[in-house]
């Protein structure tokens, strides 16, 4: 069950991947099929049943697109 749910500004990725890389529940990924107006990859969420709300996305992410709510 998830504790948390994330929130994405797509059309501000830079698709940098440190949030990918930090999330210690390894849920993030680049959605290859999707080109955000920047003409990258986003970020997307690919099992968010199992977010935890711990918020290392968003404090990686230097382009601050990233919420999360805490449940
Ligand atoms: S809040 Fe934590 S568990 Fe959820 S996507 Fe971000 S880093 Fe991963
Ligand atoms: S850290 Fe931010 S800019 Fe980088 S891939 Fe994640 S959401 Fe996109």
């Amino acid at each position: 069950m998830a504790k948390g749910r994330v929130y994405f500004h797509i059309d501000q990725c830079k698709a940098c991947g440190l949030c990918v890389k930090f999330c210690p529940k390894g849920i993030l990924g680049l959605d290859e099929i999707v080109l955000n107006t920047l003409g990258y990859h986003p970020i997307s969420i690919l099992r968010a049943e199992e977010c935890s709300g711990c918020g290392i996305c968003a404090l990686m992410c230097p382009d601050l697109i990233i919420e999360v709510e805490k449940e």
